[in-house]
């Protein structure tokens, strides 16, 4: 079968500068444009050839794929030509990201939000968010330039405190010899969960007094000025690798987008980006007829692309706001680096789905934090992000924007036990008054001591069991079996 050996198509790509439009070919290692300092985007000037194959023929190309068990194309890369088709199937580093699951909810929380929902947990990727989506794609690009200029070393760095070091870090580690791992983090700023990811990987962690800012100062004087390669979100092959989360939502819904809503939390504003960017490819190759419609969702403690939408067209100014402690951590930046990127696709988003195709719904910490409680009580496993897209469909619903007739397919882009001591915190009610969260002291759970450690000493085994399990009777009010 043709589609299970690996595609002969190729493309041609090249970076192109969102700020001043220059272009520059795609097998030179660039971060940043040299001209102006603008974020790039991937362009592969072959792809209208791609054309040539009806959409159904790609429909059925992507899902043979589905089956394959040749590991260069069973992850991101079952979508091989959409993204990097310049990258041969040796460069391909594969750790099973993609292909996460989507799980409809329950009746019982459908009940509830009066909404149809589905998660997407991309906390189910191996390094447990989506940003493994976009390093999967980075690393074989990396590892495509290293054969094609027989270097013997490249130095991987980012800047993070989170999710990118620890996808880094590992993608870094499988990769092997040739690439080492640099991770620079604030001083004292990182939790012991957040460090642990990058040091199990072996990654080297370099600490800096001050705070994120002043890590991503230095590691861009890095990039300028030696042979680097800068892995935060201004790098355009993550944007590329990411683009397959929307790839997999069309394929999962048998590429019929009508009636769908994407839910999609915005930090940095690459993962938006990246799923607009995914619908517009398979709407032009006729993969798909129609696009779905995209919210992305900010809390109002970090909203600056919320505010540059909720403006009238003709007014819209982009300006940084100073963020304020926010439960979605990993979204909480008040200058996102993709913004040029969400302004280009946004525009193109609208004329191929219409007005409000597009939108932006800013939810508070509050009901961040309740919907990700209310999601995980129904047998969802959501970080607080992924809380705050179920947020912003029920905000949606409360203005109106969406029905019970539509299905809202909302990202968890984490694993919910990266973000546990949110969960910790709602339930011991102990946030500090800046994030302005009351936790609902009904749905407070705690682990309940059964018997005290004490009696286990005065007791024989065999009392202490039956002592213990008749603590536990009279908890549960449990009735004696009939025989
Ligand atoms: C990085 C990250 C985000 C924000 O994504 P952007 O691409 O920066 O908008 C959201 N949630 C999680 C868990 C993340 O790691
Ligand atoms: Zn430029």
């Amino acid at each position: 079968m043709q589609s299970m050996t690996f595609p002969s198509y190729r493309g041609t790509m090249e970076y192109f500068c969102l700020g001043c439009g220059k272009r520059y070919p795609a097998n030179e290692l660039y971060y940043t444009c040299p001209e102006c300092g603008g974020v790039f985007l991937l362009d592969n000037l072959d792809f209208d050839t791609l054309k040539q194959t009806p959409g159904h023929e790609w429909r059925a190309i992507f899902d043979q794929r589905a089956a394959t068990k040749n590991t260069a194309l069973r992850g991101i890369f079952r979508f091989y030509e959409l993204m990097a088709p310049v990258l041969e199937q040796e460069d391909i580093v594969y750790l099973g990201e993609g292909n996460t699951p989507t799980i409809e909810s329950s009746p019982a929380l459908r009940a509830e939000t009066g909404l149809h929902t589905a998660y997407k947990n991309d906390g189910q990727n191996p390094s447990a968010s989506f940003k493994d989506r976009g390093m999967a794609c980075a690393f074989s690009y990396l590892r495509s330039l290293i054969r094609a200029n027989d270097w013997d070393q490249i130095l991987t760095v980012c800047a993070s405190t989170g999710d990118t070091s620890a996808a880094a870090a590992l993608y870094a580690s499988y990769a092997g010899d040739a690439i080492k791992s640099v991770v620079i983090l604030p001083q004292g700023k990182v939790t012991a969960a957040q460090l642990s990811q990058p040091l199990g990987s072996g990654a080297t962690v370099l600490e800096v007094p001050g705070v994120f800012d002043d890590c991503m100062k230095v590691v861009e004087h890095l990039a300028d000025n030696y042979r680097v390669a800068l892995l935060n979100s201004k790098n355009a092959w993550r944007i590329l690798g990411q683009e397959s989360y929307a790839y997999e939502v069309a394929q999962w819904f048998d590429w019929d987008m009508a009636g769908k809503c994407i839910f999609v939390p915005i930090g940095n504003a690459g993962n938006i980006t990246a799923i607009m960017a995914g619908f517009l490819k398979l709407h032009d190759l006729g993969i798909i007829d129609t696009v779905p419609r995209i919210f992305g969702v900010q809390s109002h403690h970090a909203d600056p692309v919320y505010r540059y939408y909720a403006a009238d067209s003709g007014q819209r100014k982009f300006e940084p706001v100073a963020v304020t402690p926010s439960v979605a951590q990993a979204a909480m930046i008040g200058n996102p680096v993709s913004f040029p990127r969400v302004r280009h696709f946004a525009e193109r988003f609208e004329a191929v789905g219409g007005k409000h195709s597009f939108q932006v719904i800013q939810v508070t910490e509050q009901m961040i934090m309740d919907a990700m409680i209310q999601a995980n009580r129904n047998g969802h496993i959501a970080c607080t992000q992924g809380g705050e897209s179920l947020a912003g469909a029920k905000r949606a619903k409360e203005l109106g924007l969406v029905d019970e007739n539509e299905l809202c397919i909302l990202d968890s882009t984490a694993h919910h036990l990266k973000f546990v001591d949110f969960q910790t915190m709602y339930f011991e009610d102990s946030f500090p008054a800046e994030f302005e969260v009351s936790p609902d002291r009904s749905l407070a759970n705690a682990p309940e001591l059964v018997i005290d450690p004490e009696e286990k000493e005065r007791l024989s085994a065999a009392e202490y069991t039956t002592a213990t399990a008749e603590r536990v009777v009279a908890k549960l009010g449990l009735q004696t079996r009939s025989r």
